[in-house]
């Protein structure tokens, strides 16, 4: 899918109006539009990549700032200590409806497990 029809890549662009929470060279942070959970942000690769089935060997570094950009954000917003949970969803049986890499953050409730 090329980035113009990538919906966080045009909010990644600024073609879409969103005020990312967060931005640097490889990552940026949006609340989600339809929170789940009193803490819900997804923090994205700055590059397009759709799924985590896209993932390249070179691209571990890459996700291992996320998870700890995910990490920062959580103790920014309190809840650490009280727990959270990333998730990343990849394709239909998982419910995966944007086809842009995201992790989300979920937190700042009790969580069900096993998700539905
Ligand atoms: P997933 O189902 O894992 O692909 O997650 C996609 C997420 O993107 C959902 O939780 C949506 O609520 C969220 N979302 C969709 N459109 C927007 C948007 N314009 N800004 C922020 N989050 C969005
Ligand atoms: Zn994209």
């Amino acid at each position: 899918m090329a980035s113009n029809d990538c919906l966080f890549c045009r909010i990644r662009d600024g073609v879409i109006p969103a005020k990312p929470l967060y931005r640097d060279e490889h990552c940026f942070v949006l609340e989600d539009i339809n929170p789940q959970a009193p803490t819900h942000l997804l923090v994205l690769p700055n590059r397009h990549i759709p799924t985590v089935n896209d993932l390249q060997a070179g691209d571990e570094a890459l996700v291992g700032h996320l998870f700890t950009t995910a990490a920062r954000l959580a103790a920014e917003r309190g809840i650490s200590g009280s727990g959270y949970r990333l998730v990343m969803n990849t394709l239909e049986d998982a419910g995966q409806t944007v086809f842009h890499l995201h992790l989300h953050l979920l937190g700042g409730r009790a969580l069900g497990w096993p998700p539905g």
